[in-house]
């Protein structure tokens, strides 16, 4: 990667961070999440506790890290960051819990994807905040039993269903995330073109938050997008056919389907005459992994009504065929 796009990758992560809400009350959409979860942190403050392990499930954009970092913040706690895949061996998680403060918080994002023998020393840890630490190798090796402080485990995940039992089981809430209706995501663009300075037309917040799929990064993605295309083809300022001809050029669709999400109801309806398909054979027809298109592209399809997940596989809706312009053949399968 040449360093001109490395710069612009950081400075996207940047503008993501500097629109990212920072107390619940500005966490927009999700009602019933932010009821739940404010509950949950203020039943905890009034006895003085740490508040039981909260568990995020959630398609990638829809507010996961966000609000494990409002979580800490509305507790007034320090926030350590990890993830599952950067956790490849039970020492690597021994390390990070041995150095937690007393009612921090430890935010595990891609939970599902963390080592198996680490994810037993979560367990302990997270239920009587201890680990054992293994000395030694073969029939001498001894355990060491460490105490951990009492903090808060704040674990995401994509796949919840990917969770064995007895870690999902030791999270005292978990919260579903949903997709955002189209007014939700015009709060959101209007909050985010306020901070990033921009004037931004209702009529332009209301066609970039239907074409956002559902999904709060996209929207703010999108806006910056449409702010690129308004200060060079004009004043700056966003209006809809701004926005209309910047998610044109991006190749963003009148429903937010984007490359990924045409490529797989393109294959789906032109190689596999409308299904049903296996999800990993749909994945290769498209060049991507099928975890990609299984927390992507599919949930975004299926919540619009393109895709149908049947036992035998995913299939074509109507729907599909008459968005892709095509006539369904004659024994195609909904
Ligand atoms: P995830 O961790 O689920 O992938 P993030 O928490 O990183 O998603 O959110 C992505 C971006 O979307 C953040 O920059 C944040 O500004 C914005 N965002 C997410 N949820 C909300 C929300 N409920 N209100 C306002 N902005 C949000």
């Amino acid at each position: 990667r040449d360093a001109v796009s490395a710069d612009a990758d950081t400075d996207e992560r940047a503008l993501e961070g500097a629109l990212r809400p920072r107390l619940l009350e500005d966490f927009v959409g999700q009602e019933r999440v932010r009821e739940q979860l404010s509950l949950v942190l203020r039943g905890a403050q009034r006895r003085g506790r740490a508040p039981d392990h909260v568990l995020l499930s959630g398609g990638p954009g829809l507010g996961k890290t966000t609000l494990a970092m409002i979580i800490a913040a509305e507790l007034g706690a320090p926030l350590r960051i990890s993830s599952g895949p950067a956790i490849e061996r039970s020492g690597d998680l021994a390390a990070v819990l041995s150095t937690l403060h007393e009612g921090e918080v430890l935010f595990l994002d891609e939970i599902h994807r963390m080592a198996r023998p680490a994810e037993e020393m979560l367990y302990v840890a997270m239920e009587d905040f201890r680990v054992d630490v293994m000395v030694g190798k073969g029939p001498g090796a001894t355990a060491i039993p460490l105490d951990v402080a009492p903090f808060t485990l704040v674990g995401a995940t994509t796949r919840a269903g990917l969770l064995p039992a007895p870690l999902r089981d030791r999270f005292g809430f978990t919260a579903h995330m949903d997709f955002y209706a189209a007014a939700d995501l015009e709060r959101i663009l209007h909050r985010s073109a306020g901070l990033l300075g921009v004037e931004v037309d209702g009529d332009a917040a209301a066609e970039i938050a239907g074409r956002s799929r559902g999904t709060p990064r996209i929207a703010n993605r999108l806006l910056r997008r449409v702010r690129d295309y308004a200060e060079v083809h004009g004043d700056g300022r966003l209006t809809r056919d701004t926005a209309c001809a910047a998610l044109a050029l991006f190749e963003v669709d009148g429903h937010g389907l984007d490359r990924l999400d045409r490529a797989v109801l393109e294959a789906l309806c032109g190689k596999f005459r409308g299904g049903p398909v296996g999800l990993s054979t749909l994945a290769v027809a498209v060049g991507e992994e099928p975890e990609t298109v299984e927390v992507v592209a599919e949930p975004f399809l299926v919540r619009s009504g393109f895709v149908a997940r049947t036992p035998r596989g995913r299939v074509a809706t109507p729907d599909a065929w008459s968005h892709l312009g095509i006539a369904p053949p004659p024994d195609a399968a909904f």
